[in-house]
């Protein structure tokens, strides 16, 4: 019997792990700002000391090439570290709001910015590493302590990980379990102040329903069938180039990539001919031979996606179609003329297949959209700004991504995440911080007895002079119905109120 690469964590060991992180949160020891920047910038030391192991353990998990490695997963989790090292403090600073009348003398009101607790991370196994560290650097930055499950499907990242985060972060607060399914449902067992989950839809609602037996809060990353529009008029090899690129990274098992296209039988043909000069440029005649072209992860997953091929009764494959179990390589495959409710069309595909959909026009291409889940991204290719507008106005997904595939992910300054069945909440750069933190409110009154005649008239007993007063004072006039009078009478009454007051203070 071999021995497995990974160990998986025992019931004792995730006792104390998810105890340990709970009880570090509660005494206090990750709230100082100076520690949350240590750990960030340790985290950042994590990768950039062990950027080959990293790399060497990725290509062993999914024959991911350096590059791809390095570009989809080293550099955007390191740049989104040196984002919240930017902006740490503008992050967790308090925020003062402008009261309402009602409280504006003598009150203060805060937005407190304070971490959420022992949170829990899930990840998956499609960018093992990124997918790991990300959401754990808005943990770290919220203030939280947290408990980080990496995928088992990905064993040498997970194993990787699993020692490189008790050498580097503070192992109180930030601390790796390895194991599958009966490790995860011991995990969940927990009362956890948020999950974060990336994976799938069905496991997301066993997540669901874990995190609501204690009202846990929740972010859920997931997919789905990301769509594509070409519109006739696009540059057909620009496009291609772009959605070459966006199906191809990582062997197509990225989110958002592109899981179909939709667009007219005018361009279909000239789409097809720049796809099939796309792909020759990028990964030559036989891509099984080129080094750039990553695996399928594991033989599940290998036979899922010749099945979705075998089982797809209609359109014809018009480049690619070869794949070699021993291998685990899928060529990159296009499949055009596809129907629209044929078995490539009814679950996410997540691997090297491409299916080509006629439409008629683009209201046929919206209705079609529309009558899916909302997908994670949906992709347009069109410089026609009416075009563009009338998809956005008339569609929904996570996010959108006119003229190029998966760089949106990689921008900071734009949170990331689904709607519906592609996700819960967002996360990237200010949101990863948003994710882990509770705003606490928080209205800080005086106690000086001078505000007490105007705060009088909420006391008992009711009177209907007091009524009066205070609904003049708490009512607002609608702005339309707004004149000179409206706009003053609030201050007019506690002008008086105050006079009153003055007056009897002084007869006393
Ligand atoms: P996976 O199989 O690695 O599962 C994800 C995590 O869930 C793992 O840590 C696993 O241990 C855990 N898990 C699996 N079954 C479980 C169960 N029954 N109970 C509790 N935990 C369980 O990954 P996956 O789900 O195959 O990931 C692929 C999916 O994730 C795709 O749908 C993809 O679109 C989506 N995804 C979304 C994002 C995003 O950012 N939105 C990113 C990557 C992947």
């Amino acid at each position: 019997m071999t021995t497995p690469i990974l160990q998986y964590n025992t019931k004792t060991e995730i006792e104390q792990t998810a105890l340990t992180v709970q009880q570090t949160f509660k005494s206090g020891y990750t709230r100082p700002l100076k520690f949350r920047r240590h750990q960030l910038e340790q985290l950042w030391r994590l990768i950039d000391d062990n950027t080959d192991a990293l790399c060497d353990a990725l290509y062993m998990d999914l024959r991911k090439h350096k590059y791809e490695a390095t570009l989809g997963e080293l550099i955007t989790a390191k740049e989104e570290i040196n984002d919240a090292l930017v902006h740490l403090e503008e992050w967790a600073r308090d925020e003062q709001t402008t009261p309402s009348f009602i409280n504006r003398v003598g009150t203060t009101c805060i937005k407190r910015k304070e971490p959420k607790g022992a949170v829990l991370v899930i990840a998956p196994w499609n960018y093992p590493v990124y997918l790991a560290l990300t959401p754990l650097v808005g943990a770290i930055a919220a203030g939280c302590t947290a408990v980080l499950k990496p995928s088992e499907v990905t064993p040498h990242s997970a194993k990787l990980l699993a020692e490189l985060v008790p050498r580097y972060l503070d192992n109180r607060a930030f601390m790796v379990v390895n194991g599958g399914v009966p490790e995860t449902t011991q995990l969940l067992d927990h009362k956890w102040d948020h999950i974060f989950y990336t994976g799938n839809g069905t496991v997301a609602k066993i997540i669901m329903k874990a995190a609501a037996k204690n009202l846990t809060s929740l972010t859920l990353e997931l997919g789905g069938k990301s769509p594509v529009i070409i519109d006739e008029n696009a540059n057909m090899t620009v496009a291609a180039k772009r959605v070459v690129f966006g199906k191809t990274f990582n062997a197509g098992q990225t989110c958002v990539a592109p899981d179909y296209i939709l667009l007219t039988a005018k361009a279909e043909e000239k789409f097809i001919s720049a796809l099939k000069q796309a792909f020759l440029e990028m990964y030559g005649p036989d891509p099984q031979a080129s080094k750039d072209y990553g695996r399928i992860v594991n033989t599940r997953h290998f036979k899922r996606l010749c099945n979705l091929l075998m089982e797809n009764k209609s359109g014809d494959v018009v480049i690619g179609g070869q794949a070699d179990e021993n291998d685990l390589f899928i060529a990159p495959t296009v499949i055009a003329n596809v129907e629209r409710d044929d078995k490539l069309m009814k679950e996410e595909i997540f691997g090297p297949l491409l299916p080509l959909i006629r439409v008629t026009d683009i209201d046929d291409a919206i209705e079609y959209i529309n009558s899916k889940d909302e997908p994670l991204v949906l992709y347009i290719f069109s410089t026609n700004k009416k075009l563009v507008n009338k998809v956005l106005d008339s569609t929904r997904s996570g996010g959108v991504l006119v003229n190029d595939t998966l760089m949106h992910v990689s921008e900071g300054t734009l949170p990331f995440g689904g709607t519906g069945p592609s996700g819960m909440g967002s996360y990237h750069g200010r949101s990863s911080f948003d994710a882990f933190t509770h705003v606490r409110s928080t209205m800080i009154k005086g106690l000086s007895p001078v505000m007490e005649s105007a705060m009088a008239l909420r006391y008992a007993p009711y009177t209907t002079r007091n009524m009066s007063i205070a609904k003049m004072l708490l009512e607002t006039t609608p702005q339309f119905k707004r004149g000179f009078l409206q706009k003053y009478i609030k201050w007019i009454v506690v002008v008086l109120l105050f006079g009153v007051h003055y007056a009897r203070n002084r007869r006393l």
